[in-house]
């Protein structure tokens, strides 16, 4: 069989962010899994049981990693803690990858849980900074080589790569 690859829900056209809204990417990358049916999704928030629409929310207080060590927090845009859920939802990720062997993802940018190179900056200011979600955090620990959806063509190489 083909190996399966992880894509964020939120890029395959669910509805399933934070305002009730998706991010459907278009790429050949994308349309030639979906047609091999190699396509695997989850939205790591929704799986943990959060609600949509839902408020937004950040890492605050360290990086993904200082997160799963108990050391920051996710919160959302109300000050709640959310740190269970998230932490629920990367694992629940991290569940699924092992189970279908996976070993390419790629993840929405930004996202405290899904994002792989630049994330929000924890202060809801808009911003972003160098980081990862939790999610995008703990499947790299597995080894799992995680991509965003402006890297659809790197992502495709390295399942090649694997294949070899
Ligand atoms: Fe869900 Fe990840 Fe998309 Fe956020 S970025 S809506 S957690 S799939």
């Amino acid at each position: 069989a083909l190996p399966k690859v992880l894509v964020s829900g939120c890029l395959l056209g669910q509805p399933v962010r934070y305002d009730g809204s998706h991010k459907g990417a278009q790429h050949p990358v994308l349309d030639g899994w979906l047609a091999k049916q190699q396509v695997i999704s989850i939205c790591p928030e929704m799986a943990a049981g959060l609600p949509t629409p839902r408020l937004a929310a950040e890492i605050v207080g360290g990086s993904a990693i200082a997160v799963l060590r108990h050391t920051a927090q996710v919160r959302d845009s109300a000050g709640n803690d959310v740190t269970a859920a998230f932490v629920q939802g990367a694992q629940l990720a991290l569940q699924l990858v092992q189970r279908h062997g996976i070993r390419v993802a790629v993840l929405k940018e930004f996202s405290p849980s899904c994002g792989s190179s630049q994330i929000y900056d924890g202060q809801f200011s808009g911003h972003t900074v160098p980081g990862e979600g939790l999610a995008s955090s703990l499947l790299r620990q597995a080894g799992v080589a995680v991509f965003n959806e402006y890297q659809w063509d790197e992502a495709a190489r390295q399942l090649e790569a694997y294949a070899v």
